[in-house]
């Protein structure tokens, strides 16, 4: 490099940043609409008294159509040019079985379909089912079905050829390489959720861990990047505390997807509604693959007896990406402040963060995201910007003032323990490490030390 000196070296860099510049590209990341037609008449969606009704939605209910509609309007707006979406279902609201029908199910998914392709002509989507698109809600079968078939037609046009059409018939997975040439595995892991009662005896649902075996072992010998999307992540759901997947099928889909960690670049998920992300190891304990789950558009909150969920602003996601090795590189979040939307009649889509920008990371691998996870562990403001995205920067303050020693655990190990045993002891130990340095005598003194300050 010392020979290429004065305007030669400066058009070499200039050519060497142009050409990497070149390979970064970007997709929208899409989740979680839950299309309520009931909001404006019976709120069939909505979860607690709401006396005065949002134009854009209220934090109890499911998305009004103003609301589905906007947030892809404002896709368009921020930006249109992408090389494709992903789109990780639950379109259907959180409206009991007796009000939906299959046909009904099928028509909400339609209209979202069609507002996408009105928005991003000819644009791919990668869609995948969630579990409130089944009816009914969660019983995704293992034989052929109407709504499988409904379904694949519906995005015949993103899916493509007829090998992966069959097998979107079969449980609503495929496969599909993007123009840029990364392939993108299409799961359907409804089928391993603990509400799918259609499963619960089975070894392989619908043959998709050996397809998804298959698939990956001729990526590899094909040296392909791979990224994975799917509804429903394995792993523990944080704060909420719980694996979505059943125990069995949780450990054979991560067994799987750690043999192949050198060719997935990175993974993509909804279903958690919040922000967040995890780290699926090597075996060994080695950074693998980065997980990402994207908050949702509808704001909805849970409420079971006892307890209720965080509200959440909608937000819509946009990933750049290295169009060669597949690698995240930052995430913008974008977001709907719904409070004050609905006060000026007038949505307000604003960026909540950069990865680069919040965490400080010139990219989002696993070595990366290992990195931050670490700092997290002794960074306290690091971890409380983490919880206030977690909520979409729904609940302020309270979010992270509400968070005790133990929902601080839990965040921690949600990121690398993909089990509940060995995230529940891992929760166990943090919270015991903390209770014994409280109670020690060295922070008796510190503690007596601040007080005099004080
Ligand atoms: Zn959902
Ligand atoms: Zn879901």
């Amino acid at each position: 490099m010392a020979a290429v000196r004065g305007w030669q070296g400066t058009l070499l860099i200039l050519f060497i940043v142009g050409a990497s510049k070149a390979n970064e590209g970007f997709f929208w990341h899409i989740t979680d609409h839950h299309y309520d037609t009931t909001y404006w008449s019976e709120m069939r969606s909505c979860n607690d008294e709401v006396p005065v009704r949002g134009i854009y939605g209220d934090y109890w209910c499911d998305s009004p159509w103003r609301l589905v509609n906007d947030s892809i309007n404002a896709m368009a707006d921020i930006k249109k040019n992408v090389d494709f979406i992903m789109w990780t279902g639950d379109t259907v609201a959180h409206i009991k079985d007796k009000y939906l029908n299959e046909s009904f199910n099928l028509e909400i998914m339609k209209v979202v379909t069609d507002a996408l392709k009105a928005a991003f002509p000819g644009v791919k989507v990668y869609a995948t089912m969630g579990n409130h698109d089944w009816y009914p809600s969660d019983q995704f079968p293992v034989i052929s079905h109407s709504l499988y078939n409904a379904t694949a037609d519906l995005w015949e046009d993103w899916i493509g050829d007829a090998e992966q059409m069959a097998n979107f018939r079969k449980g609503a997975f495929y496969t599909i390489k993007t123009p840029q040439g990364l392939r993108i595995i299409a799961l359907n892991t409804n089928l391993y959720y603990t509400s799918d009662k259609l499963t619960t005896d089975l070894t392989d649902p619908a043959g998709q861990f050996a397809w998804l075996e298959k698939v990956l072992k001729k990526a590899k010998g094909d040296g392909e990047k791979v990224l994975i999307s799917a509804h429903i992540p394995p792993g523990v759901h944080v704060p909420g505390n719980v694996q979505w997947l059943a125990k069995n099928f949780n450990t054979r889909f991560i067994d799987l997807l750690r043999q192949y960690t050198d060719i997935i670049a990175a993974m993509y998920f909804g279903h958690d509604h919040a922000d967040g992300f995890k780290l699926l190891h090597k075996n060994g304990r080695t950074p693998g693959v980065p997980m990402f789950m994207a908050p949702s558009i509808t704001p909805w909150r849970y409420k079971i007896p006892g307890k209720s969920g965080d509200s959440h602003n909608p937000a819509i996601r946009l990933v750049k990406y290295n169009r060669d090795s597949g690698m995240p590189l930052d995430i913008h979040q974008y977001y709907m402040d719904l409070t004050e939307s609905n006060k000026n009649n007038a949505s307000n889509w604003t960026i909540a963060y950069k990865t680069s920008e919040a965490f400080g990371l010139s990219d989002l691998s696993a070595d990366s995201l290992n990195g931050v996870i670490k700092k997290m562990e002794t960074d306290k403001s690091l971890l409380d910007k983490y919880i206030m995205y977690n909520t979409v920067l729904a609940n302020g303050e309270t979010t992270v003032n509400g968070c005790n020693q133990k929902c601080r655990a839990i965040f921690l190990c949600g990121f690398t323990h993909m089990e509940k045993p060995s995230f529940d002891s891992c929760v166990d130990s943090r919270v015991g490490a903390a209770a014994e340095i409280c109670s020690s005598p060295i922070a008796f003194i510190a503690l007596a030390l601040l007080y005099l300050l004080m």
